[in-house]
């Protein structure tokens, strides 16, 4: 039988895909089903047909999966924050696990036995993990004030009652600003038009403080009746920080580069471990705390310090992790891209007392071959947390040229992470142990940390 578009069929889900989606086979013909959980039988419609595959939309589950659960968002189906809400959390883990093993034995050709595998370190809650919010403004589809997230392809905002993965506090903050909205007549901002105010609301939270920062994204430059808001959002406990950002633009990026203080300095501060980070609306800052400190415990662990290394950490972003290796390290020195980051990263060293952290703004690939060629630098120990692209290649050259003792590999995309770990493995380098370690709960994400040390022989 031909699958054709619009057909429905009876599938078994007996495989899960990259993003977390049901796999199933219909004649020999795969399909892949979002929101679908491994072990489900199912009745879906197929959507879209290619020559090997299909994709299809799950229309009704005929036998639930043992994995199954009823999700706890009434919505995690149309918002798509989450993908696999409706898998129980132990088998998220083994999918985010098998996820990482399988690709760094297809793609990176390791052997099993090679690398080492340690069991992912899961969250004890996984709920309310984030601590930021981005909540785009709008109205619902009968015209009320809404934040939440866009229904489907329209411009109609979906009301979100309460967000399990994020802050409690979120939604007395937005019902707030809403509130303040309506008395005061300020509009929305509406996308189609390129009309209206209002357009997101930034809301970040120190877990360990307790700070809380609210920032209003604008297409103007003024807030009428500011100071109401403000009264009114200093009646949460916690709050710090108020201010409006500046976006005029024609854009589907979030934030402008103008910052506008309303009450406080404009940043929080927060810890992870031991070090403190002061966070402005602009600043990139982790959004799960607690599984950062655990991912970022395990790099040090792996880099095995004893306090006279030189290490140099890459794609360091606003150093997170070169301030926790310079609590132990002789010398520290990082390199990023962005050069915001990097004057958050200066401050952040400062504020820490740390005087053996230096940071350079340029191309991790660019930076590193340059001064090693000119003035041979050295490491000990080199850290890399890449973005989904993974390293480039000059970069992996000149990390082997370099030859340190170790290499501590964070990544948030396993099948670069399997290429370059193939990349170093062919010269001179050995997988000693890969440990994934869930920072996205009920997102098909999973970050892993891996150990490399150089072969001598
Ligand atoms: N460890 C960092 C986050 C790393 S995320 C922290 O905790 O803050 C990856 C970082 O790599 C981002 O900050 C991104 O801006 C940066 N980046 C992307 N391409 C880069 C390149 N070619 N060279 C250096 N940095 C790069």
């Amino acid at each position: 039988m031909e699958i054709k578009k619009n057909d429905i069929v009876v599938v078994t889900i007996d495989d899960i895909g990259m993003d977390g989606e049901g796999i199933g086979k219909v004649d020999g013909y795969t399909l892949f089903i979002k929101d679908a959980i491994i072990g489900d039988k199912i009745e879906a419609k197929v959507m879209k047909t290619k020559k090997n595959y299909g994709y299809a939309r799950l229309m009704n589950i005929i036998e639930p999966s043992a994995y199954r659960v009823e999700p706890k968002c009434s919505l995690a189906r149309p918002c798509g924050g989450c993908q696999i809400q409706s898998m129980s959390y132990e088998r998220q883990l083994v999918f985010k696990q098998d996820k990482v093993k399988n690709n760094l034995i297809r793609i990176g050709g390791f052997l099993e036995e090679d690398i080492h595998m340690h069991p992912i370190i899961g969250m004890d809650n996984p709920w309310r993990y984030r601590n930021k919010a981005q909540v785009p403004v709008g109205r619902d589809k009968d015209g009320n004030l809404a934040t939440g997230f866009y229904a489907g392809r329209t411009h109609d905002i979906i009301n979100q009652k309460d967000c399990y993965i994020g802050s409690k506090k979120n939604q007395i903050i937005l019902n707030k600003v809403k509130e303040f909205m309506d008395i005061y007549g300020i509009p929305p901002y509406y996308e189609a038009t390129h009309m209206g105010l209002i357009r997101h609301i930034l809301i970040r939270e120190g877990f360990v403080t307790g700070e809380i920062m609210v920032c209003l994204i604008m297409n103007g430059d003024k807030l009428p009746e500011s100071d109401k808001l403000v009264k009114s959002l200093l009646e949460v406990e916690g709050m710090t920080s108020i201010s409006l950002n500046v976006n005029k633009e024609k854009t589907n990026v979030i934030l402008g580069k103008e910052i506008i203080n309303l009450y406080g300095e404009g940043y929080i501060y927060d810890y992870i471990g031991n070090v403190k980070y002061q966070i402005s609306p602009l600043s990139f800052y982790q959004v799960n705390p607690v599984q950062t400190k655990v991912l970022y415990e395990k790099a040090l662990e792996y880099a095995d310090l004893k306090g006279d290394e030189t290490v140099w950490d890459l794609y360091c972003g606003i150093g997170t992790i070169s301030l926790f290796l310079a609590q132990k390290a002789k010398r520290v020195y990082g390199v990023e891209i962005v050069p915001a980051a990097i004057e958050d990263a200066k401050k952040n060293a400062k504020l820490n007392g740390f005087d053996n952290a230096r940071f350079y703004v340029g191309k991790a690939e660019e930076v590193l071959p340059e001064a090693y060629e000119k003035e041979k630098i050295y490491a000990d120990v080199i850290v890399v947390d890449p973005p989904r692209k993974g390293c480039d290649e000059t970069l992996l050259d000149t990390i082997v040229k370099m030859s340190p003792k170790r290499v501590v590999y964070v990544s948030c995309d396993s099948a670069t992470l399997a290429r370059d770990l193939r990349y170093l493995s062919d010269r001179g380098y050995q997988v000693e142990k890969v440990q994934p370690v869930d920072m996205f709960p009920h997102t098909g994400h999973v970050e892993t940390v891996v150990l490399m040390s150089r072969v001598d022989n």
